[in-house]
């Protein structure tokens, strides 16, 4: 089924090979005509939901690439790293914790590795036409969020707990990237951070697991938690649970929940012996602000939740693809269709109903209902198929009645249940 819907993803237009003209880039995808719609929706849906639902959370946008000291004082340019051997045989290479004694390529079995060897996960760049210049692309967009904490507060000064959000582009030269968009070395994270009181950590943090896991019940995505050990935390978290999805029967991460506790704040604030921080922070002598809370006086702790949305397009479509008797159909929740309607004239060369059809497009258009196709092929029955595997929610067939009376026949992609309908019931009901 993973294979088939890697297949799907490709032929309907939801996501390609990059560079595949010249023989692919590996960890690097593109993303087709469908595959965008459907990219756009699920970060719309995670927007409305961190976001525009909540008060004291401030979305921005912030640079991709970063200078090294914001990554020196985060710990990523020392402690971001992925050890790895090669096998000598066949060449392949393991990070360590995915191999043990044995080489993993099945027709190789060797034993024989290269030592190991430590590997910065961060891509760098140089920036200006200075040789030697270097900065780094984002490998999480939180350092984002961190570094304009001072920024917010000073044009919104909001009171504790508040949070602050941003869905953008994070790389990271991943050594295995694999599983098809699930590990990729260029994508897209949605992560909201939470500051809050010294204290209140608990309490907040089991609050967005519940909601977190809700958002993605939403999406159509069944979901189950896993907390880490203290030996799979990464440098800034005191705790850590991931949200999981099963795909055939492995369970992989979709989503992180951290108490990063005053790790962050804390590294990247200057005059740190002025605070009680709790986290273990490197000395910091470069950064030129306090990053304390004005009416509090602290250093805050923040709560991260952090999404991945290719992973989230992935588990969404596995999700949803469905087989029922002989059709295939994407039952993708509503709000994640790439298109709501497709209008479909029951024949092509009749102009009267090609012209009718033309009509109830335009209208739906003008009455702001957008996603909507219009599907001129001259054969019914392949236009619903069509429309069921790219998950649309109605077909919308113009016949000759049509043109007599301008009523419609509407047929729902679940049930496949077909009724007539006027074009303003239709309007209303899309919206
Ligand atoms: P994993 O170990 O599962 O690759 P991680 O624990 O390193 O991921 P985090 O640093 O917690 O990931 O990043 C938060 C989220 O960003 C992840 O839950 C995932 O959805 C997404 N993400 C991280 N790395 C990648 C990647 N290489 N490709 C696609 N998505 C990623």
């Amino acid at each position: 089924m993973f294979e088939e819907l890697i297949s799907f993803c490709k032929n309907r237009g939801f996501v390609y090979q990059s560079c595949s003209l010249y023989g692919g880039l590996q960890g690097f995808y593109d993303y087709g005509p469908l595959g965008v719609e459907l990219k756009n929706k699920i970060k719309q849906s995670w927007w409305n939901e961190m976001v525009k639902r909540r008060s004291n959370v401030f979305g921005i946008d912030s640079n991709i690439i970063l200078s090294d000291k914001v990554l020196s004082s985060s710990g990523h340019l020392d402690g971001f790293e992925d050890v790895f051997k090669d096998c000598r045989n066949c060449k392949s290479r393991f990070r360590i914790d995915e191999v043990k004694d044995v080489c993993l390529n099945p027709k190789c079995g060797s034993r024989d590795f290269t030592p190991e060897k430590a590997f910065n996960l961060m891509m760098k760049v140089n920036v200006g036409p200075t040789e030697g210049n270097y900065a780094y692309l984002r490998p999480e967009t939180a350092q984002g969020i961190f570094i304009n904490f001072k920024n917010v507060m000073d044009s919104f000064s909001p009171k504790l707990p508040f949070g602050i959000a941003q869905i953008g582009k994070a790389f990271r030269n991943e050594v295995t990237p694999k599983n098809f968009i699930l590990k990729t070395r260029e994508f897209e994270q949605m992560e909201m951070e939470f500051f809050i009181k010294p204290g209140d950590n608990d309490y907040y943090f089991e609050q967005l697991k519940e909601q977190r896991k809700q958002w993605w019940n939403k999406q159509g995505v069944e979901v189950v938690f896993y907390e880490q050990g203290k030996d799979e935390l990464a440098h800034y978290s005191k705790k850590t649970t991931d949200i999981m999805c099963d795909f055939e029967g492995t369970l992989q991460e979709l989503e992180g929940i951290a108490d990063r506790q005053d790790f962050d704040l804390g590294s990247h604030t200057k005059a740190q012996s002025e605070f009680d921080i709790k986290a273990k922070v490197k000395p910091n002598t470069t950064s030129i602000d306090k990053l304390s809370h004005f009416q509090e006086k602290l250093i805050p702790h923040n709560i991260e939740v952090s999404a991945g949305v290719e992973r989230a397009f992935l588990a969404i479509l596995y999700s949803a693809y469905k087989k029922d008797g002989d059709r295939t159909v994407l039952k993708l929740p509503a709000h994640l269709a790439p298109f709501k309607a497709a209008i479909v004239p029951i024949v092509k060369n009749k102009e009267d109903i090609v012209s009718c059809a033309q009509g109830v497009f335009d209208k739906l258009q003008d009455a702001g209902i957008l996603d909507v196709k219009f599907e001129l092929t001259g054969n019914v029955g392949k236009s619903y198929a069509k429309h069921d595997e790219i998950g649309t929610l109605y077909c919308i067939s113009v016949d000759h009645e049509s043109v007599k009376d301008g009523t419609l026949t509407i047929r729902d992609r679940d049930t496949r249940e077909q009724s007539k309908i006027s074009i303003d019931k239709l309007i209303e009901l899309l919206r």
